[in-house]
């Protein structure tokens, strides 16, 4: 499995092409006591680190910490459900065993039982001790070496999103390569009478809690009783379950409103993502809190050894305004009989939208692969777009508009986490988008893989086309496997929404596999991009006769922002474009960007579109005219299509 440096080269080449954009001129370090020291270009830190170095050791801070997040959710998601179904249970859905990409791709092996997982969590655990001492005052020096341990951090959090969700698809058995999951509606209407049952509102992102409430609810024939409401991943997850039950309120910008909309009777917590003064907001309304995760413990009481009876009461009396439990049959029991006592009123000033959501589907089937494979390669299908993670942005985000423009273009198009949820919200006629569309992964489908943890569908998905398409192992292949996608695969994520160091590390991963990331612009707070370097040439080498071709911006940047929905979907049709894509691929390739730029800036034709242009061939035949004309001005050339790699020749077959 490797370890901090064994990818170091393959960074190197990412990062020299794609080198590191500092937001920040200077910068104020307090990391160590000879501190604060005021950096800037002129001026190092007491311990001689200088700007660069500093803003990457920062970059890689936030990195290392997001998959800290999603790396201890791993290990306690598999602690407990090994616990609870034993480690030899079965990695299966259906009798067939899972699907791991990641964990092959970077550990080299399929685990096939729960415990097999307890050694990726090792892994990653022993590596983030690693990055962590990294940061330490008087260690690593250099921009590119921080940068190469954040693009591992982000690789670390990529495999720990896997870890967590084909551990709970396997043993809570949520869909899994399954394009027709249900619809779910979670419709709100704040007169209706459903108000007036007793409710519980769970916020967080482990879905076992949430779970062993629905299961006590069920056996004690109190889901009919009782409303069952979600925010946040808790939700989606939830609503993966068979069995049904949960209600999505929203995502995690909605923890207040929902709070002030005084629906719930109790609400429980789990971890990450959670407002730090929720138990004040909520003791304003009355509303007793149970946390029930050790990183989340907000200064409550630990009532886990009291009885039932005895920490009711003291909820309902508001002797406590919260507590804190770490059995999950007492949470279920407590939130259950807390619900059921406390008297609520209800506020109708607050609205909550009505969502119908498409449950998720987990990972992407290998005959759905198979069949988008060679047209994803060949440029046929324009490119997969997958819209994730948080919900930073205003009500009037352009979101629907982004994801139905990508749609009817014929992107395959993809949703998960908070955003898949605002992605649900319906329309003046009760319509969402998941209605209207199918859940497949194919050409102008729209598939929603699940909570945030379900990113690792997505990275799948590009490792399983180039692994069905190179004809190579995916078991520790992962420079190879990482050059095809940035050189053939046309995928791109969009964050419209960051806010958290998780985003930032799954954006970072997917990075260091060939990825390109848009932010919202609010990513420019995370204080550094990777964006295309103009002096880098954009050659890559022809295998076939090991020589450097001239290959354009393709993809033209691995982080970036916009600014503006229109900025977005631009950016999205020129980041799929790659090298290896055929003339009749890149005509379409080509089309799109040429349409949704000018729908962008207003111009006919994109500034760069000679950078695009290899043969005539490649020229959309709608603007033929308009292309040759600007190409006569650029003095452009003729360049033959490579078969791209960065990786030296040598280097195939050596992993
Ligand atoms: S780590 Fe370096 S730059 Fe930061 S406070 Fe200490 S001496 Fe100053």
């Amino acid at each position: 499995m490797p370890a901090i440096t064994t990818l170091r080269d393959w960074d190197f080449l990412l990062l020299k092409r794609y080198s590191p954009q500092y937001l920040k001129k200077e910068d104020e370090c307090s990391l160590c006591t000879y501190g604060p020291c005021h950096i800037n270009e002129k001026k190092k830190g007491v311990c001689g680190i200088g700007l660069n170095a500093h803003l990457s050791k920062m970059s890689l801070f936030t990195a290392v910490t997001g998959a800290a997040g999603h790396a201890s959710l791993a290990e306690s998601i598999t602690s407990e459900l090994i616990e609870k179904f034993g480690s030899d249970y079965p990695l299966k859905l259906n009798d067939e065993p899972l699907q791991t990409p990641l964990i092959r791709l970077i550990c080299g092996f399929k685990p096939k039982v729960l415990s097999e997982m307890k050694k990726v969590t090792s892994y990653i655990n022993r590596e983030i001790t690693s990055l962590l001492s990294v940061l330490n005052m008087g260690q690593e020096g250099e921009w590119i070496d921080f940068e190469s341990k954040t693009l591992h951090a982000g690789m670390l959090d990529n495999l720990a999103l896997e870890v967590i969700d084909m551990s709970q698809i396997a043993t809570f058995k949520f869909p899994s390569n399954s394009p027709d999951t249900p619809l779910q509606n979670s419709e709100f209407r704040i007169q209706s009478s459903e108000f007036r049952n007793p409710a519980i509102l769970c916020i967080g992102h482990n879905s076992i809690t949430g779970i062993e409430i629905m299961q006590y609810l069920d056996e004690n024939n109190l889901s009919e009783k009782i409303d069952l409401y979600g925010l946040c991943c808790m939700a989606t997850d939830m609503s993966r379950s068979p069995k049904g039950g949960v209600k999505i309120a929203g995502n995690q910008r909605d923890q207040l409103k929902f709070i002030k909309s005084g629906i719930a009777n109790v609400i429980v917590l789990d971890s990450q993502c959670i407002r730090t003064d929720i138990l004040h907001h909520a003791s304003k309304m009355g509303i007793p809190v149970v946390a029930t995760n050790p990183e989340c413990s907000l200064g409550l009481p630990d009532r886990t050894g009291d009885k039932t009876e005895k920490i009711v009461d003291d909820l309902i009396s508001q002797r406590e305004a919260g507590v804190l439990i770490f059995d999950k049959k007492k949470i279920a029991q407590v939130a259950a009989e807390t619900s059921i006592k406390r008297i609520k009123i209800p506020n109708s000033k607050f609205q909550i939208p009505n969502y119908k959501i498409r449950v998720g589907r987990g990972a992407i089937s290998d005959i759905e692969i198979k069949n988008v494979a060679p047209p994803i390669v060949m440029g046929e299908i324009p490119g997969i777009i997958g819209f994730l993670g948080c919900p930073n942005y205003s009500h009037e985000n352009g979101l629907l508009e982004m994801a139905r423009a990508l749609i009817d273009r014929d992107y395959i198009v993809t949703s998960g986490g908070c955003t898949a949820i605002d992605l649900a919200e319906v329309d003046a006629d009760g319509k969402s988008l998941y209605e209207e569309t199918t859940g497949k992964f194919d050409a102008g489908g729209f598939a929603n893989l699940g909570s945030c943890v379900s990113a690792s569908h997505l990275l799948g998905a590009a490792i399983k086309i180039a692994s069905v398409m190179l004809h190579r192992p995916i078991d520790g292949n992962y420079k190879e496997i990482a050059d095809y996608i940035l050189n053939r695969v046309g995928v791109v994520i969009i964050i419209w929404g960051p806010m958290s160091q998780k985003a930032y590390a799954t954006a970072t991963g997917a990075n260091r596999l060939g990825i390109p990331v848009i932010f919202g612009n609010k990513g420019e707070r995370y204080g550094r991009m990777l964006e295309g370097n103009k002096s880098c040439g954009w050659e890559v080498t022809d295998m076939r006769n090991k020589r450097e071709v001239f290959a354009g911006p393709t993809p033209a940047h691995l982080m970036t922002t916009a600014d503006s929905p229109s900025e977005a979907l631009t950016l999205a049709a020129k980041l799929c474009m790659r090298p290896n894509d055929t003339s009749k691929g890149r005509q379409t390739k080509l089309k799109n960007y040429i349409e949704l730029d000018k729908l962008f800036s207003g111009s006919s034709l994109p500034d760069d579109i000679h950078l695009f242009v290899r043969t005539k061939y490649d020229i959309p035949p709608k603007y033929e005219d308009n292309v040759y004309d600007k190409l006569k001005k650029m003095d452009w050339k003729t360049v033959w299509i490579p078969d791209p790699t960065l990786l030296k020749s040598v280097e195939f077959g050596k992993q």
